[in-house]
């Protein structure tokens, strides 16, 4: 069982910035406002996510770390996924792999701890919290010295976490993100910070790129918002003086997801193509909403691919989309 849990997670756990990620959609999932990722030496030795959602009752922690038990999807329609978990893999391949202490408290309950290590469960204890969910994992990889090894820098690890968590909060302008670096002791650091936006979609998103990408590129941004054939884009795209020498600046969500798809990032490109050089990438937020019938992002757990029914729809309504916008600015 447990040689097989720490292959499994594998799979599911490649680095530090997979493990915050499936935490941090945990904590999105459980309905979470504000979310507080706090790290230190890259995630390798503490990554601890804090969440004021919905909790866990104490009789349903272990089954949170029993493989493949989910309290998200009932089997009845696998193509309709709505919320960002749904294989029950996380928790358990993390305490897999290393320290894992969740502690957690459900409304009308009280607050409960469970641990596991490198496999091992141990019982129910009490605690305290006034809400919400605290996930820490200490000594990631400490059971698979391999995988351990295969890890890059504190800094590159840790810039690794940096956008993940910048994606998420991309993703979700209504909540609030806090990301601590507390390799330093005390307080720790506060590397990226940004409050929960308020006002409606549009102000919300422009109010988190500026947290994210900067408030001139949020302020000179070109919003984009288009349709076709149920297929809807919506966000902000930036002038071509504002491309990068790498894709960094691409923010690209379907139904809610993060995705770095080689479709979208195409379509992109190919509405930049008179404007940008080879060697420069446009800098855009982009969320493309349609069906959950119309795209499978279940492609690999751990990547961040999808695949859609109808590409050429998808590319189409990209191009014109952001050509028009450039257009209307002059472009
Ligand atoms: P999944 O997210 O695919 O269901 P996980 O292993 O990530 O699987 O989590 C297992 C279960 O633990 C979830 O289905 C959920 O019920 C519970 N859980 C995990 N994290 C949280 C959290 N932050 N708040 C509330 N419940 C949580
Ligand atoms: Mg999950």
């Amino acid at each position: 069982e447990a040689a097989i849990n720490r292959i499994a997670a594998g799979e599911v756990v490649e680095r530090p910035a997979s493990a915050v990620k499936e935490l941090v959609e945990n904590a999105l999932d459980a309905g979470a406002r504000r979310i507080e990722v706090a790290i230190a030496h890259g995630g390798k030795t503490l990554i601890r996510v804090t969440d004021d959602g919905h909790g866990i009752a104490p009789g349903d922690l272990p089954l949170a770390l029993a493989r493949h038990a989910t309290s998200k999807i009932d089997g009845s329609d696998l193509l309709n996924i709505a919320s960002f978990g749904f294989r029950g893999e996380a928790l358990p391949s993390l305490g897999a792999v290393g320290r894992l202490m969740i502690t957690s408290r459900a409304p009308g309950a009280e607050a409960a701890r469970i641990e596991v290590s490198g496999g091992r469960m141990g019982p129910v204890t009490p605690a305290a919290l006034t809400r919400g969910t605290v996930v820490e994992l200490r000594d990631l990889f400490f059971a698979t010295p391999a995988r351990l090894k295969f890890l890059r820098t504190d800094r590159a690890e840790g810039q690794a976490i940096s956008d993940v968590v910048k994606r998420l909060a991309m993703a979700e302008p209504f909540v609030g993100f806090v990301l601590r670096d507390m390799s330093e002791g005390g307080e720790g650091r506060v590397s990226f910070r940004a409050d929960a936006e308020s006002g409606d979609l549009f102000d919300a998103m422009r109010g988190r790129l500026a947290r994210v990408l900067g408030a001139d590129f949020a302020e000179n941004a070109l919003r984009i918002d288009a349709e076709r054939e149920g297929v809807s884009l919506v966000g902000y795209a930036a002038l071509p003086t504002y491309s990068r020498g790498s894709a960094v600046a691409q923010y690209l969500f379907v139904n809610g997801r993060p995705v770095r798809d080689k479709l979208l990032i195409g379509a992109l490109r190919g509405a930049y193509m008179d404007f940008l050089s080879r060697d420069r990438h446009p800098a855009a937020a982009l969320f493309l909403e349609c069906d959950p019938h119309f795209v499978d992002v279940n492609v690999h757990p751990a990547k961040a691919e999808v695949r859609f029914r109808e590409p050429g729809l998808v590319r189409g309504l990209i191009v014109s989309a952001l050509r028009h916008a450039l257009a209307e600015a002059g472009h």
